[in-house]
């Protein structure tokens, strides 16, 4: 894994050091080429001020004549070099060092030269610039110049110029690499503060929110994990209040059990009659112990993330028939009426045993929490794309304090009230879980002392 640490330093620095050292050889190449051009301009100014003298004291027909020798040797003493000059026979007539004169010289630059061609040549490998200037007369080009100066002045103050730049830009290197270490360590603080704060939070979710305010990005991240840390902590303290009432309901029968069979224990000759009628509501209490479980699985597998629904053609007016005549014995124990309409018969794809409990729960709490004498009616229509179903009871209603709570899990309306109504509180946890299943809502509406109305819509496809 790569340091963003180290990524900014290395960033920074080669930000601040590559244009240094490009910007050195840049101005150093181009005192070069500058200083040659004008030496080059200066040695040819020179040349042709010489060649125009040359020809009016017909030097070229005698070079003995002493001044233009010595304007030749102060030229040449002046930028260090040679000068030669020519005759139209390519001899050389007079040499400034002295040692070539009688000879011929047919290079390409006199012969170029002879051809009214002047020639300026850097040649930087051996540090010298060399000049041809065409001594003519009348356009006639009868002899030629040659100069040749040495460069090494402007190479010489060129190596001094190279030193200075190398100091500067090792003081430079050296000033870039504490910048962008200093600069680095201030970039990344506020992240390794980011996380150590969140490593502080391994421990559990009790610590109060982090606060790296240092960057906006900063801000937005600090902002994003606490309200990230918001959300777990209130799903740590659903699975807790979860827990803690799974323990809670599960412990009520089994304490009920432990009683009952304590208090028969704890009696000599105990009639059958007695024994039968504890035994009956020790079943009793296993029945609701066995209730709490299955409600708890069922709501569980629904849970799940990979939950899954097997759905299948259903004819729903016979589900919800069929549940109605389950639960008419419960109805006439409790003496409410049961009217199931429906307006028009539907087929739709769902999973029947989920849509199965989801239904039972409202159509068994209609009956649980009504009155004796009330009446639940259950509608079913359809529209092309949904079918909904109208669980509709004359009972005891829900105050609208406790509305938006009861279809969470174990929350039960008024508990003492309810101990009389045999319930857990996972009834309608279990009903909504199912019609979200089947991408549906569920949605209520009730007034306490005249009934509750629970209205379920669910696609179709
Ligand atoms: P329970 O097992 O207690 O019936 P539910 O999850 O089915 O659990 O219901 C939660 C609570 O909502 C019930 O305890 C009850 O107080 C209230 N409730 C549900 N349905 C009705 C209804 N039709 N009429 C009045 N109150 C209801």
């Amino acid at each position: 894994m790569r340091s963003f640490k180290l990524r900014i330093f290395m960033l920074v620095t080669l930000a601040g050091i590559i244009p240094c050292i490009v910007l050195g050889e840049i101005i150093l190449d181009g005192y070069e080429s500058r200083a040659v051009s004008v030496r080059t301009a200066n040695v040819r100014n020179q040349c042709t001020i010489l060649a125009n003298h040359l020809i009016n004291n017909g030097y070229l027909q005698d070079p003995s004549i002493a001044t233009v020798s010595a304007e030749l040797e102060q030229l040449s003493n002046l930028y260090d070099g040679r000068v030669l000059i020519m005759n139209s026979d390519y001899r050389i007539i007079k040499d400034t060092y002295g040692i070539s004169e009688g000879k011929y010289m047919i290079s390409e630059e006199v012969v170029k030269t002879f051809l009214k061609e002047s020639i300026s040549r850097y040649d930087e490998k051996n540090r010298f610039i060399e000049v041809t200037t065409p001594l003519s007369f009348n356009d006639e080009i009868l002899g030629v110049m040659l100069t040749s100066v040495s460069t090494e002045e402007i190479h010489e103050t060129i190596t001094i110029l190279r030193k200075r730049a190398t100091i500067i830009i090792v003081i430079a290197i050296i000033v870039v690499l504490v910048c962008s270490f200093l600069a680095t360590r201030s970039l990344v603080r506020p992240l390794v503060g980011l996380s150590n704060a969140i490593n502080d939070y391994q421990e559990g979710y009790d610590h109060p929110e982090i606060s790296v305010n240092d960057y906006f990005e900063t801000e937005q991240i600090t902002k994003a994990f606490n309200d990230m840390l918001g959300r777990m902590r209130s799903l740590d303290d659903s699975r807790q209040a979860f827990v803690s009432n799974v323990s809670h309901e599960l412990k009520t029968p089994i304490a009920s059990v432990k009683v009952l069979a304590d208090s028969l224990l704890g009696q000599e000759d105990v009639p059958v009659e007695m024994y039968r009628e504890f035994m009956e509501d020790i079943a009793h209490e296993i029945d609701r112990e066995n209730d709490i479980i299955n409600d708890l699985l069922s709501l569980v597998r629904m849970d799940k993330k990979d939950a899954k629904l097997s759905c299948e053609q259903c004819d729903i007016e016979e589900l919800v028939a069929s549940i109605i005549r389950r639960l008419k014995p419960l109805a006439e124990r409790d003496n409410v009426e049961i009217v199931f309409e429906a307006v028009r018969s539907v087929e739709a794809q769902v999973d029947a045993t989920k849509l199965s409990l989801a239904v039972t729960n409202l159509i068994e709490n209609g009956i649980k929490y009504n009155t004796a004498g009330g009446k639940v009616t259950v509608t079913l229509d359809a529209e092309p794309a949904d079918f909904t179903l109208v669980v509709a009871d004359t009972g005891v209603g829900i105050p609208a304090e406790d509305i938006d709570n009861i279809f969470e899990r174990f929350y039960r309306v008024d508990k003492s009230h309810s101990k009389e109504i045999e319930g857990n509180g996972l009834g309608l946890a279990i009903a909504r879980n199912a019609i979200i299943m089947h991408k549906g809502a569920i949605k209520v509406e009730s007034t306490p002392g005249e009934g509750s109305t629970f209205t379920v819509k669910i696609p179709r496809g």
